[in-house]
Formats: C-alpha cells, structure tokens, sequence
C-alpha cells in the first residue's frame, strides 16, 4: 500500500516480524525506526509499555469533543511544542515507533489468525495497516493458511492464546 509518504507492505518471513519508520520531524518525536521479531517475550518487554503520544492541541480539542476522556499524563505522553510534559519524561528514547509498532500488532490481529510473515511500514497508520490486510486477503495467491503443529516454534507464542492456524504472506502485497 502506498498513499503519499505513507507505505506498509508484507513479505514472506518464517517468524512474524515488524519493521517501523515514523517521522515527525518538527516535534520530539523526530525520526525513528524499529524492528521486532514478535513473541511473548518481545511484546512483554519491548512494547506493551510503549504509551500513545499526543500533541497538546490535538488533546485539548478530543477533550472539547468528549473523547480520548481516559487519556491523561498518567498514561499518555503529551508534547507541547518541543516539550514533554510528562515529569518522568520517556519510558524508552525510542517509545514513540514501540508504541506504533504496537498499534500495527493490534492492527494486523484483526486478520484473524496469527500472521507469519514480515510488515514493513513506514507512517503508515491504523487505516493503512487495514487496508494492507484487506489487500492482502483480497489477493489470493498471496496467502496461504497453514497448521500450526507446534505454536510455540512458528510464533513463539502459547496455543491457548491464538487459533491453532494461521496466515502466512507468500508474496509482497
Ligand atoms: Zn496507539
């Protein structure tokens, strides 16, 4: 998927890994990128933590519209220009592409099946990473649902936590 600078892509991967560009030049988030190979223990210490950001005007309109009513300096970091506001400031230097990066794995469970295979986005957003699913799934011979014998082996996670099948990404959408 392309739209603008906006890009998100599956590849064929034997692990389900995530590959992040975010870019927000002007703030404090400035440029990052991260790779994760997903598992219980990478979600557990790399990115369950990560918190969402904000830019402080954007809160104070979602507040006057009556949403984002549960986020607050407890559990989100807000910035105000070149500023965080946050006293304990970041929780990782990098927890700006952690957080997206946790964004994309809710994203993409809304396949259904766990995925095998490699994402790769570069700001791409919630509806890109749909949309990248939607493609995908409209595609084919670009997938195939497999068994998944050993759970723990393909993806590192439990069986009891995903449906014992899953989706593998056997061509670059
Ligand atoms: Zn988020």
């Amino acid at each position: 998927m392309e739209e603008g600078d906006k890009r998100a892509s599956f590849a064929p991967a034997s692990q389900f890994s995530l590959d992040l560009e975010i870019d927000f030049a002007a703030s404090p988030v400035g440029r990052q990128t991260r790779r994760t190979v997903f598992d219980e223990d990478s979600f557990r210490t790399e990115l369950s933590t990560a918190r969402t950001f904000g830019f402080l005007h954007e809160v104070e309109l979602l507040k006057k519209y009556g949403l984002a009513r549960g986020g607050s300096l407890d559990n989100a970091i807000v910035i105000d220009g070149q500023k965080i506001l946050n006293k304990g400031g970041l929780r990782f230097k990098d927890e700006f592409v952690r957080h997206k990066l946790l964004d994309a794995v809710g994203d993409l469970y809304m396949a259904g099946r766990p995925i095998i295979g490699q994402f790769s986005g570069s700001r791409s957003g919630h509806a890109m990473n749909n949309q990248l699913l939607r493609a995908l799934f409209a595609e084919e011979s670009a997938w195939i649902e497999v068994g998944m014998p050993t759970p723990q082996a393909a993806t590192g996670i439990s069986g009891s936590v995903f449906k014992p099948r899953q989706i593998a990404a056997s061509a670059i959408v």
